[in-house]
């Protein structure tokens, strides 16, 4: 049976997890269905209504695209599949965004993300200071963004991740009449190892194995570096769109329609049609 152990979660921003009594694929299957298939809303379309910036539309448009907007809503409908509109783009299946600045003649400014608008005030970019472009004087810059859930599938900039990936579990084996060297193990950042007087034990190989401490902290062989295949380290971070937990639980409920939608067709060709 699997089991989880949690090691760190933060808020909005990255979680860590370790995955016992399973196996690689398993897990893979996991990490490509949030690189593919979990949705998020981003900036899609961009109606240009003036601009005398020196930054051409298509470069403006490209940078709002890549703004990561609080995706943690369920009643905004998946453009392709909108009940209302039949996938041409509704209030039901988009949101928009809409951004109006000025310079006057005197002074010149940073445009950031927190300058854009929302209609619907549940959709706002998640981080504030994201610089999209500089303004000279005298210049003006007015446009509305529509945005739309989209997946990983179509462009990157849907990926409700940044970093994403997992290792096996290291198991280090010390000979118990090991020498070590002292001031290379404690002085190492990733504290591989603990060091009491004459006892050395492992300590935390969470963060990854040092090579220096296992080549130069011990002498040769007294010292042995294993992994657990079943045994699975996995970590991510989000771009704040969804919460790092929700980014995993809808992974595998996509992963689950998928295997029953499987279930299904091959019942479908086994059974029925012979
Ligand atoms: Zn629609």
């Amino acid at each position: 049976m699997i089991e989880i152990e949690k090691i760190e979660v933060d808020d909005r921003d990255s979680l860590k997890f370790i995955i016992k009594n399973t196996f690689p694929a398993f897990v893979n299957a996991i990490r490509r269905i949030i690189l593919l298939d979990v949705p998020t809303i981003a900036i899609e379309d961009v109606i240009m209504i003036e601009n005398t910036t020196a930054i051409f539309d298509e470069f403006i448009a490209h940078r709002l695209g890549l703004i990561p907007l609080n995706s943690e809503i369920d009643d905004l409908f998946y453009q392709s599949e909108c009940p209302s509109c039949e996938g041409k783009g509704c209030n039901m299946c988009t949101v928009s965004l809409t951004l109006t600045q000025e310079t006057d003649r005197n002074h010149e400014k940073m445009v950031y993300s927190r300058d854009l608008d929302p209609l619907d005030h549940r959709i706002y970019p998640i981080q504030d200071e994201i610089p999209i472009m500089k303004m000279g004087r005298d210049q003006r810059l007015i446009l509305e963004a529509i945005a739309r859930f989209g997946t990983g599938r179509e462009h990157a900039k849907w990926q409700p991740v940044g970093t994403l990936f997992f290792k096996f579990m290291p198991k280090i084996k010390i000979n118990p009449k090991a020498k070590f060297n002292e001031k290379v193990l404690k002085s190492c950042p990733k504290q591989n190892f603990n060091v009491s007087g004459k006892k050395v034990e492992v300590n935390n190989v969470l963060d990854g194995i040092c090579d220096e401490c296992i080549t130069n902290g011990f002498e040769e062989g007294d010292v042995e570096v294993t992994y657990d295949r079943n045994t699975i380290i996995f970590e991510l971070e989000s771009t704040g769109a969804l919460i790092p937990e929700n980014i995993v639980l809808k992974a595998s409920e996509i992963l689950d329609k998928k295997i029953d939608d499987f279930i299904e067709k091959f019942q479908q060709v086994m059974y029925e049609e012979s």
